[in-house]
């Protein structure tokens, strides 16, 4: 028989799909300390140095070192380094399954393109599937404060890689300053295009972004969504459509977004009956993982382990993947759940 695990083990052990990952923000520290001393940062001397200057104050000074962060990523070839080392972590946390958001705007001053980071990334995320069987499919994020026309030529540069290793358009950054109307006909191009839609949104700015989101950018999923509460209207009709979320909630607590832990609305969301999914956001810039996620629901959200089953299952409901795909991973999400739940129940 099976030695017993703690409920720590069992979050690591359960099989789980990440949906809202950005690979820049989930460079493990040690990969991401390498990067910086690869250019040099006279303020960080040690990882210690690193884990201290990731901690915020508030929603923009989380920007800020976000922008800090990118000045150490400067050649493209880096990406190909960063989306193996993100995705070996993740597969030590038993991830099968990963939609992970690349920003490439975010490095263009470098003289770097959206072609060449994707292409690098490819490369990273097929290394990665063979060595360790973890699977991933890409969605770029379009950048909000970024001209219209930059935008619109991104979609344009990404489109030859679309079901070659690129899924979707997400839509991040400044979400209080530019609102998602600026953004409506790069979506539509990503539409026609055939790209899955998703965007941030009702994290930093309250419900009506999240309508915009539904309603004009056509979005089929929600990047945190975390202040729908603020409008009953709109929980009603996420209740009713099953839109799914992907709630993030460490991440809202680490930005200020969420005062506390006991302040997050995912549980009463769970029991609304919205389809809610769990993700790390930016693991590292969080100091938190996929598996520590699961855990915080358990340990301070009153999810109970079949709770925390139903959410890993939404996460395969929710992702992009084809009815196939999706049905042959809840089988295997089903056997592997059975033998791990089987350790946890025998001493809990
Ligand atoms: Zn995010």
């Amino acid at each position: 028989m099976n030695p017993s695990i703690t409920l720590e083990q069992l979050t690591v052990a359960l099989p789980k799909v990440e949906l809202h990952l950005h690979l820049e923000g989930a460079i493990p520290l040690e990969t991401l300390f390498q990067l910086v001393q690869k250019k040099g940062d006279p303020s960080i001397e040690s990882i210690d140095d690193l884990q201290r200057k990731l901690t915020y104050t508030d929603f923009d000074h989380f920007i800020d070192t976000w922008i800090w962060k990118n000045a150490f990523i400067t050649e493209e070839k880096d990406f190909e380094w960063i989306t193996y080392d993100v995705l070996q972590s993740l597969a030590h946390h038993h991830v099968r399954y990963v939609e992970a958001f690349y920003s490439p705007s975010d490095y263009f001053g470098e003289g770097i393109s959206t072609q060449k980071i994707t292409e690098y990334v490819i490369k990273g995320k097929e290394r990665a599937y063979r060595d360790y069987g973890i699977r991933c499919e890409l969605i770029m994020d379009i950048v909000r404060g970024n001209s219209l026309d930059m935008c619109m030529q991104q979609v344009e540069d990404v489109e030859p890689y679309l079901g070659k290793g690129v899924i979707g358009i997400g839509l991040g950054g400044r979400e209080q300053k530019y609102p998602a109307d600026i953004y409506v006909p790069v979506y539509r191009k990503a539409d026609r295009a055939g790209f899955r839609l998703t965007a941030h949104a009702g994290e930093a700015a309250g419900p009506e972004s999240i309508w915009a989101a539904i309603k004009k950018l056509g979005c089929e999923r929600i990047g945190h969504g975390v202040r729908a509460h603020e409008d009953p209207e709109l929980v009603a009709f996420l209740s009713k459509t099953r839109l799914p979320l992907e709630l993030c909630v460490i991440s809202n607590v680490r930005t200020g977004v969420c005062p506390s832990l006991a302040d997050h609305p995912i549980k009463q969301y769970f029991e609304r009956g919205l389809l809610v999914t769990v993700s790390s956001d930016d693991p590292t810039m969080f100091n938190t993982t996929i598996s520590r996620e699961y855990e915080v629901l358990a340990e301070n959200l009153g999810f109970s382990i079949e709770d925390l089953k139903r959410i890993s299952f939404n996460s395969i409901t929710a992702s992009f993947l084809s009815e196939r795909d999706k049905e042959s991973l809840r089988s295997r999400f089903e056997r592997e759940w059975n033998e791990v739940q089987d350790r946890f129940l025998t001493e809990h």
